[in-house]
């Protein structure tokens, strides 16, 4: 029986392994290991490119965009202030959420891939 979408997605949300859910897929902050420690599962063949920098991006922007633009028109900062405040909280903002949707990612990929172990 295939384990459920929605915890195969969970397990790779959580940075672990979508087959088993037992062991860590990265080793270190995006750096994926060849395969899984329990499972055997092959991550060199799951590649989630580009996609997960595409859903942060368009993430954060969702949730900065209509904040910058409230308080601009709220309260009407300096341009010093919106580049002091601003960037540092986007990067943030981008740094932690780049590795769960890395993760996901490639869950969705094994998914879309049939959920082979090679
Ligand atoms: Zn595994």
């Amino acid at each position: 029986m295939k384990t459920p979408l929605s915890i195969t997605l969970k397990r790779g949300l959580f940075r672990t392994c979508p087959c088993c859910g037992q062991a860590k897929m990265f080793d270190g902050y995006l750096k994926i290991q060849d395969r899984c420690r329990s499972c055997s599962l092959d991550f060199d063949s799951i590649r989630s490119d580009d996609a997960p920098a595409y859903f942060t991006i368009a993430i954060v922007g969702h949730i900065i965009l209509p904040i910058v633009s409230y308080v601009e028109f709220a309260y009407s900062p300096s341009l010093k202030t919106h580049l002091l405040v601003w960037p540092p909280i986007i990067v943030g903002m981008t740094l932690g959420l780049l590795p769960y949707l890395k993760g996901m990612m490639m869950a969705v990929t094994w998914v879309i891939k049939g959920r082979k172990k090679r």
